[in-house]
């Protein structure tokens, strides 16, 4: 194997078998870097990351490998201390690889997307920083991926590809323009409207008036963005926003595909508080995961394994009927003992209230 000092992860070793041939293929081994949140980057970076890549290695790059690393691809044992020296004192660090907390996504979000909802850097610095030894040194069941995206539109492929789907969304009405829907109309037709906007609606909730305004009926809007994507002029989220949480998502595996559960489907992420409460609830996860996951099983495999109950008591979180085994569908609620449930969750909503 091979590593840095310091590090159990984050270098992919190479060995060739036709190094007698090929001499300069002997030792080709490949560095994960993390990415900037957002993946932003100046010129000034890219710079440096190049000299010290043309000083040290072959000069191949990937920006970026499915797992969100930069990939810099060919080196020897020798230059892969070298290289990491190198950019390290530029401030980068090595992403995961193997069974640990793997490198952490974020969208372009607030910074320029109209979309966005919440501080996705924010977010993506916060959880990943807080498991740093947890990236470098592989100690879990298997990996665990943290994804966050600005809102359900979900560029990062969260819902799919990560244990910790961090996704933007809001839960007062979307703000609606009724001057740029009529242009909308008055440029597209009542009929490209009706087909594309208000029939595509998952939850029916649209419709077009007779004076090409559109009615919105925000409880049945289950925040899909698919309105907003076709008139963003006219349609834009709400002002009370945060995040829901979906945690699950994988890859197949033991078993196959997963799409991340709602475990927490509205939190708000305003104060530092709230920062502190998200960073948290990933401990409890990653925690419950590491003593009950089995070797090579991600989480969402795990709580398939052992069941959604337990595993939301194992966290610490209270069951909630807005829990959906998917995002905008499926529902988790069983009608068995509704009168006593509800009367339950009424209780802890009243409680909740009076505390706060
Ligand atoms: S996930 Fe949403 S907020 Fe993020 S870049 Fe995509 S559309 Fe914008
Ligand atoms: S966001 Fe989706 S669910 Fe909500 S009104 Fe628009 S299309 Fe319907």
């Amino acid at each position: 194997t091979v590593s840095v000092f310091g590090y159990g992860s984050g270098i992919i070793p190479r060995f060739s078998e036709v190094a007698a041939a090929f001499p300069e293929s002997k030792e080709f081994h490949t560095l994960r870097v993390q990415p900037p949140a957002g993946n932003y980057y100046t010129t000034g970076m890219l710079n440096q990351l190049a000299d010290s890549w043309e000083k040290y290695g072959s000069g191949l790059v990937t920006f970026h490998g499915q797992t969100g690393n930069i990939m810099f691809i060919g080196t020897n044992t020798e230059n892969t201390q070298h290289f990491f020296n190198d950019i390290n004192e530029y401030g980068w660090d090595l992403g995961g690889a193997g069974p640990c907390v793997r490198t952490g996504m974020s969208c372009v979000g607030a910074a320029r997307c109209e979309q966005s909802n919440c501080d996705e850097m924010k977010i993506h610095r916060r959880l990943l920083n807080n498991f740093t030894d947890d990236v470098h040194r592989p100690a879990l069941p298997y990996k665990f991926k943290f994804k966050v995206s600005g809102c359900a539109n979900d560029c990062m492929n969260a819902i799919e590809r990560s244990d910790f789907a961090v996704i933007g969304t809001w839960r007062d009405d979307m703000k609606v323009d009724q001057e740029e829907v009529k242009k909308y109309v008055a440029k597209k037709g009542r009929q490209y409207i009706l087909d594309n906007v208000v029939n595509r609606c998952p939850t029916n909730a649209l419709g077009l008036n007779d004076d090409d305004t559109l009615d919105v009926n925000n409880r049945d809007c289950v925040r899909c963005m698919h309105c907003l994507n076709v008139m963003p002029k006219a349609l834009s989220p709400g002002d009370d926003k945060g995040v829901t949480i979906c945690m699950g998502g994988k890859r197949t595996l033991k078993i196959g595909d997963l799409m991340g559960t709602v475990v927490i489907p509205f939190m708000k992420l305003d104060s530092e508080e709230d920062y502190e409460r998200i960073v948290e609830l990933a401990e409890e996860v990653i925690d419950f995961w590491a003593e009950n996951g089995l070797e090579h099983e991600r989480c969402g495999e795990m709580i398939e394994r052992i069941g959604l109950a337990n595993f939301l008591e194992g966290i610490g979180v209270d069951v909630d009927p807005n829990m959906v085994s998917e995002p905008r569908q499926s529902s988790y609620v069983r009608t068995d003992d509704w009168d006593v449930e509800a009367e339950k969750w009424f209780q802890r909503k009243a409680e909740e209230q009076a505390a706060s």
